[in-house]
């Protein structure tokens, strides 16, 4: 490979843990299995309200991210998270356009994009997440999905900001239903992906750029998927919460 890039685990715990105290002592468990032997970079993607403690627990070991974020500055918006607060406290990491946001908080691929120009021009990085549902895979959408939402979603961001930009392909179907995406599907979409980008932003980026496979994954499926060439991580919900899994999952096969 021209371009090396470094495997990048990543976690999203969603609406969990209830309380501070469970955060503080899963993110515990979770640093703890970073060593100077694991193979990759990690992050956690947490509630706003945990992401202060979380980061003082695990010190420079994990990234700690926001789920979500409000592309606003001031104003009426409330309930909203902007950038620039996270920023404040330290916080350059969020997730956008992950499939719950976009069903059931109805964020448009525009509402999407405004959110990963807005982290972008705050000099943060960006998660960006795409993904077919089960209608469209059946219809053999996928592609055309991913080419959809990729585009509309970095429409107006730069070849030189990519460099702050990570893609997650999660198929909706292998989002919270143990129905994993075979090793050979995942990295064709990847594959797929990686070709789009080069469309977009020329072979030096599309190789550069680091794509991460979610969708139930698990300490028994995560070494099969990131030895396929393209799959490059993953973003992991479920098996997130469970810091031994989890550990797991960071210390894979490389
Ligand atoms: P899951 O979630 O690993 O529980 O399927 C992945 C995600 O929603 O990012």
């Amino acid at each position: 490979e021209m371009y090396a890039r470094k495997a990048f685990i990543t976690g999203n715990w969603k609406l969990n843990p209830q309380t501070k105290d469970e955060a503080i002592e899963l993110a515990t468990g979770i640093a703890s299995a970073v060593t100077d032997d694991s193979p990759c970079d990690v992050a956690l993607f947490v509630p706003f309200p945990y992401i202060e403690s979380v980061q003082e627990t695990v010190g420079d070991k994990v990234i700690i991210g926001a789920e979500a974020t409000t592309p606003q500055i001031n104003g009426a918006f409330t309930g909203g998270v902007s950038p620039v607060m996270l920023k404040s406290i330290g916080c350059t990491w969020a997730l956008a356009g992950h499939s719950e946001r976009r069903v059931i908080f109805k964020e448009s691929d525009e509402e999407i994009n405004e959110q990963c120009k807005m982290l972008i021009e705050h000099d943060m990085n960006v998660v960006l997440c795409i993904g077919e549902t089960l209608e469209e895979f059946e219809k053999e959408l996928v592609g055309a999905v991913c080419e959809i939402q990729l585009k509309k979603g970095l429409a107006g961001i730069d070849k030189k900001d990519l460099d702050k930009v990570t893609i997650a392909y999660e198929p909706v179907w292998a989002i919270g239903t143990g129905k994993v995406a075979t090793p050979e599907i995942a990295q064709s979409v990847h594959e797929t992906i990686r070709g789009i980008l080069k469309g977009m932003y020329g072979e030096k980026i599309a190789d550069s750029t680091r794509i991460l496979y979610g969708g139930s994954v698990s300490p028994e499926s995560v070494d099969g998927l990131v030895a396929k060439p393209d799959i490059d991580g993953a973003l992991v919900g479920g098996a997130s919460l469970n810091a031994e899994g989890f550990g797991r999952i960071i210390n894979h096969e490389s």
